[in-house]
């Protein structure tokens, strides 16, 4: 069989594997993109909401309103339920978390993504020019709805804070929502719009135009399973379908499989998911939804994607390889029906993905440190449609001995000991 070598292998096609493939390769390096599935684009980054949110200063954190959490605790919140049999494996990481939304640690989160952040849009620009597909982004911004002044209330303070850091915006009344989205009916409190964040209506194929471009420039794809990953002389080999693959150095990009290789090299990285999920409908009759609505009390949002109307839903606590619980689906859809005209579902059952999470809400970016030739890029949490191609850039200048564009001493492996 053939054996295929390079500078680096990239383990993971996602949208954060591709986007560091790419920048490592417009810094000369050989890449070869490792990935279980024949085509790039086909693991969570396949099944987001499409949002490049980057007017999201303030990562997830968890809530430290009492009212909120006890409506967690019962699991009687749409925006958030768990699998009562799986809360003993993420109770000690549910507390890391906790422990990590403190305001002050929350702040910390929020100032070390934030370069990343305002740096999100300008990379996918770039990328979505040099790969040829505009039509791929859109400039809708995301509308936020609320059904109570109290939840407004709360999001106009987070807005007014956000406004700090240069995000724009506007409060919208009830009049002012229709003038944006007809179609909508309901009783809104109101609404925040947020005009900068982009929207890419087919999240796989824009990492599937990402990874065409990465070929076309020379990039290799290879089928293979990252488990099989091992030291070999000064480098590393991973086996393919087609034969081994080795280079001198490897980023692991597996985004919620990434502890599948960090965890038997002995990493003690604290990576758990969020699970989501994803059903398209079509609109029925001449209804137009003109950008992504999120529902924000009752917890799921509507895109407009090529394929359809995507209702996603918010976090589900539950093993990350445990069969598909949609409840979250079951329950959003007559609020969605009642929001917004909608037909008959597009797909035979919904998708789910997992949102992979470290406590701190920042992803890992940077050397492991007891591995030469070892290097980590996954957690991207909400934001990976968002960060991939900022964080790939980040990793590329790190790898590569250029200035990092912001200090990567945040996301670096080790602050997990
Ligand atoms: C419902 C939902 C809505 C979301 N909405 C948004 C949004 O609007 N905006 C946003 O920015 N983010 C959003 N996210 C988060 C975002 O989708 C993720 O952060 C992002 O997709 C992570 O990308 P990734 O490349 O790290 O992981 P993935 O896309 O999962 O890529 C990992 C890759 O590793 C491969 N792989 C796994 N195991 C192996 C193996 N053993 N061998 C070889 N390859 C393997 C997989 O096939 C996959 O291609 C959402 C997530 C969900 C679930």
């Amino acid at each position: 069989m053939a054996e295929l070598k390079a500078d680096v292998l990239v383990l993971g096609a996602g949208m954060v594997g591709v986007s560091a493939a790419v920048h490592l390769q417009k810094r000369g390096r050989e890449v070869i993109l490792v990935d279980r599935h024949e085509l790039a684009g086909e693991g969570t980054s396949f099944g987001n909401a499409g949002l490049i949110e980057s007017a999201s200063v303030f990562p997830y954190m968890f809530p430290r309103d009492v009212g909120q959490i006890l409506r967690y605790a019962i699991n009687s919140s749409p925006q958030v339920r768990y699998e009562l049999s799986d809360l003993p494996a993420f109770l000690p990481w549910l507390l890391r978390y906790y422990l990590a939304s403190s305001p002050k640690r929350a702040l910390h989160s929020a100032m070390a993504e934030l370069p990343l952040i305002r740096r999100s849009m300008a990379e996918h620009e770039a990328l979505i020019a040099e790969a040829g597909v505009p039509e791929l982004l859109r400039r809708t911004g995301w509308l936020k709805l609320f059904r109570s002044d109290a939840t407004l209330a709360s999001a106009a303070a987070d807005f007014e804070r956000a406004k700090q850091f240069g995000v724009e915006g506007e409060i919208l009344d009830g009049k002012a929502i229709a003038a944006r989205e007809p179609s909508l009916t309901g009783d809104f409190a109101g609404a925040v719009y947020l005009p900068a964040p982009g929207f890419v209506p087919d999240p796989g194929g824009l990492a599937k135009a990402y990874a065409a471009l990465f070929k076309r420039k020379g990039g290799r794809f290879a089928v293979g399973d990252a488990r099989t990953l091992e030291q070999v002389g000064g480098g590393w080999r991973v086996n393919g379908a087609n034969g081994a693959a080795l280079a001198r150095e490897v980023v692991v990009a597996l985004g919620p499989w990434s502890d599948l290789v960090f965890g038997p090299l002995g990493y003690p990285i604290p990576l758990a998911v969020k699970r989501g999920y994803h059903l398209h409908l079509a609109p029925r009759g001449n209804a137009v939804l003109r950008g992504p609505v999120l529902d924000a009390d009752l917890g799921y949002l509507l895109a407009p994607m090529n394929r359809g109307i995507r209702l996603t839903t918010g976090v589900e606590f539950a093993r990350r390889d445990r069969p598909p619980t949609p409840v979250q689906i079951a329950q959003a859809l007559p609020r969605a029906h009642a929001l917004f005209p909608l037909g008959a579902p597009i797909d035979a059952k919904p998708w789910m993905g997992a949102r992979p999470c470290l406590p701190d809400m920042l992803p890992v970016i940077g050397k492991g440190a007891r591995h030469p030739g070892l290097w980590f890029d996954f957690g991207h949490q909400h934001h990976g449609l968002t960060l991939g191609p900022a964080t790939g850039r980040l990793l590329a200048e790190m790898m590569t001995g250029e200035t990092p564009f912001a200090d990567p001493s945040p996301f670096a492996a080790e602050r997990f000991g």
